[in-house]
């Protein structure tokens, strides 16, 4: 298997996954199609610019049996695009029991010709007791391990190209540890692409931090690995997994919402009967108005909402990307958790996941924005703090730290000039809420000279745990006999909050009120 990563920020990828039908540029949603009733063609899936779609083996299995063999699962469904198919492990999930074996699930996969396939897994879904979730799991990765046993064996392809990609389904539901169990022991079995299972119930109820957390542990286990999340087609769910790191989502709550007059817009779902207009310039939203859409017969309406929702979904896959390019990831992601206040707690997840900061890039080409308390927890942010807590300045005794000007990098400013003229022996730092100390050495290195942040009136300094930090490691870090602190409203506060023993208070700074003269006042 081949999977190429092309950009990446925070733990977002976009990349090429190589599939005997072709590559599929990832994050990538995958549009579930039912193997027999299709309200909506897999053409038309095509037409709007879904590259993959996901089927159901089983289902395929009892009702077309051979003639699928024979005619292959892209005759079946009329798609020559890439066909991804699940094995009937949540049909286990809604029924109890199924009549199949994973050997024999797994043969008829590979007999159809799927590009994608799923052994068959047993989901934990969620609230599972621990002992209960951990047989499935255990269930899961012996399936999983016959199922590759079974596919090598009889593999006769030469050019891996043309070899299916098989899944390795991670399970494991609310119970982390069995998550990292289950991902370890796939990729040591030899997967290399994998799916986290199935956390629906988590979506539906809006828990992103749990389903954040679940995510954060499988990525730890398989960080560079390809991953699938099940069930994922919600217009928050998707941009948050992707920034934590999901490549791939599957789901069929395009049609599932439609049946339920839920309409999907950028930032959540409504039920037609409750909105008034439709705010969406897709050709379905373009033609009709509300009261027209309500008035269809039910198969028209939900036909005409699910392309709707597909139109949706689609862009919120290419806003992502776009954002990806961009560099604003961050700020796209911060946006979309202001729709949701559990969507804004998830965002705790961001401030301690190491990947986040592995896929950030060093450079950007746009200044970065920064507005809230959350921002000073960004990764460009937080790396550019532990330089500075790296920094040494040489041989000088004395710092100037005044508040960072509008101009970046600041010592191109006039105020700088004057104060290296009056004051040449200092060190000069300026500083800010989010990068804390700003040494003027490193002042023009990314982001310190490319970002653009809020009046710092305008900020709580108490909220700002990482400036005290920074402040004070700079300063004991540093052999500074004599420092003078040109404060705004934010410093004052910031010094105001120190307890005593903080190096702020020890060294006893010199502390002067900041006005636009500060030359005159040092
Ligand atoms: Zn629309």
């Amino acid at each position: 298997m081949s999977f190429e990563v092309r950009y990446t920020d925070l733990a977002a990828r976009i990349g090429l996954l190589n599939t005997p039908h072709g590559i599929l540029e990832t994050p990538a949603f995958i549009p579930v199609v039912h193997p027999v009733r299709q309200a909506i063609s897999p053409q038309y899936l095509k037409k709007l610019g879904f590259r993959a779609v996901i089927t159901n083996a089983y289902i395929t299995l009892r009702h077309h049996g051979n003639e699928a063999k024979k005619k292959g699962i892209h005759n079946i469904i009329n798609y020559d695009g890439i066909v991804m198919t699940d094995s009937g492990g949540y049909q286990l999930l809604e029924y109890g029991s199924l009549n199949v074996e994973p050997a024999e699930i797994a043969q008829f996969e590979k007999d159809i010709k799927s590009d994608i396939c799923i052994p068959l897994d047993e989901p934990t879904g969620y609230k599972l007791e621990y002992e209960k979730a951990k047989e499935r799991v255990e269930q899961t990765l012996k399936n999983a391990k016959e199922t590759l046993a079974l596919i090598s064996e009889h593999s006769t392809t030469k050019d891996i190209t043309d070899d299916a990609i098989w899944v390795g389904p991670i399970q494991g539901g609310e119970h982390l540890d069995l998550i990292t169990y289950s991902a370890n022991a796939l990729d040591k079995i030899g997967f290399e692409l994998f799916a986290l299972g199935s956390p629906v119930e988590l979506m539906e109820a809006y828990e992103f931090s749990m389903l954040g957390q679940m995510i954060v542990a499988a990525k730890r286990a398989i960080p560079t690995k390809p991953i699938h999340l099940f069930g994922a087609g919600h217009p928050l769910t998707i941009p948050f997994a992707i920034a934590l790191g999901c490549d791939m989502f599957d789901s069929a709550s395009y049609m599932l919402y439609a049946k339920d007059n839920r309409y999907i817009h950028t930032n959540g779902t409504s039920r037609l009967e409750e909105i008034s207009y439709l705010p969406c310039p897709c050709p379905i939203c373009s033609s009709y108005t509300v009261k027209e859409l309500l008035g269809m017969d039910r198969d028209n309406r939900v036909t005409e909402i699910a392309k709707h929702n597909l139109y949706i979904l689609k862009a919120e896959v290419c806003a992502v990307k776009q954002a990806v390019m961009d560099g604003r990831l961050w700020e796209y992601i911060m946006q979309k958790a202001r729709s949701h206040p559990k969507l804004m707690e998830a965002m705790a997840i961001f401030k301690n996941f190491e990947l986040i900061e592995e896929g950030t890039p060093l450079f950007k080409e746009k200044a970065i924005f920064l507005y809230d308390p959350v921002d000073q927890y960004r990764p460009e942010v937080k790396r550019f703090r532990r330089m500075v807590s790296e920094f040494r300045p040489r041989g000088k005794k004395k710092l100037i730290l005044y508040p960072e000007p509008r101009v970046h990098p600041f010592y191109s400013t006039k105020d700088y000039f004057q104060i290296v003229k009056k004051i040449p022996d200092a060190q000069i730092c300026a500083y800010n809420p989010f990068l804390g100390v700003i040494p003027v050495e490193i002042s023009d290195i990314f982001p310190s000279s490319h970002n653009l942040f809020k009046p710092m009136a305008w900020h709580s300094a108490k909220e700002y745990v990482a400036f005290s930090e920074s402040l004070n490691t700079f300063l004991s870090t540093n052999p500074f006999e004599e420092i003078i602190i040109v404060a705004d409203h934010f410093m004052r506060q910031v010094v105001d909050h120190e307890d005593d023993n903080s190096a702020v208070k020890k060294l006893n700074p010199k502390i002067i009120d900041y006005r636009q003269d500060i030359i005159f006042r040092l």
